[in-house]
């Protein structure tokens, strides 16, 4: 690979284990909020229902058909009329206290760490995030791994989200970095991948969960740890 001197990681997905975090957040407000007693079947129903209703508003909310708002006031309003509970108020609370409860949570994906003090050492690091400011902050300050990075790079803030180019020249002309001179480490080809080869910027495509695709990508890594060989 050609001599890099900077290295843009997403986060969720990426470094921050979104999965595990929002389950683990989901699993204690279910309880701490009883929804058994409300009504609902069960937390892994909940959970389920949760995850499929939120995946389709933040393609809505990707494609510009709803807002922020609507995303956040839809997604547990919409699931608990789903499993059966009644109550567009408590829906609110319960959303009000996973967005404050879930980017506290501090679970990375296996090897994060090594990885990125190995390539601190070699080379200087920034996020670029498609999520929003106060919640992205708050993730990367409980993961203890905010100092790696010189910059955070999000969406929000900068006015653009991945795939769009324009996220990616914001931060290599804030580097002050030619786009050959850096790599980008993401898991989701259409954002990510798409976005750094529009750029002119090289990838690596990380596929944690192994999922067979044709994709045509540069680099592909299951497990952080082959950073260490690859850069
Ligand atoms: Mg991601």
């Amino acid at each position: 690979m050609p001599a890099y001197r900077h290295i843009f990681f997403d986060l969720d997905h990426t470094l921050w284990d979104f999965h595990k975090n929002s389950e683990e957040t989901l699993h204690e407000l279910y309880h701490s909020f009883n929804l058994t007693n409300l009504g609902a079947k069960s937390a892994i129903a909940f959970i389920d229902s949760y995850k499929e209703i939120n995946h389709r508003l933040w393609n809505d909310y990707h494609n510009g058909i709803i807002t922020k708002e609507e995303l956040r006031n839809r997604r547990f309003r919409d699931t608990f009329t789903d499993c059966g509970i009644n109550g567009e108020q408590i829906a609110d609370t319960f959303g009000n206290e996973y967005l404050h409860i879930s980017p506290t949570k501090p679970h990375l994906f296996p090897n994060a760490v090594q990885a990125l003090e190995y390539l601190d050492a070699k080379y200087t690091m920034s996020i670029i995030t498609n999520g929003f400011a106060e919640v992205q902050l708050v993730k990367l300050k409980h993961a203890r791994i905010e100092h790696f990075f010189t910059h955070i790079f999000i969406s929000e803030i900068i006015g653009y989200q991945k795939p769009d180019v324009r996220i990616f020249e914001h931060a290599t002309k804030t580097l002050e970095v030619k786009p050959s001179q850096t790599i980008m480490v993401g898991d989701n080809f259409a954002t990510d991948i798409v976005g750094a080869i529009r750029a002119g910027i090289d990838h690596i495509y990380f596929n944690p969960e192994h999922i067979p695709h044709n994709l045509s990508v540069q680099k592909e890594i299951t497990d952080l740890n082959e950073l260490i060989l690859l850069l």
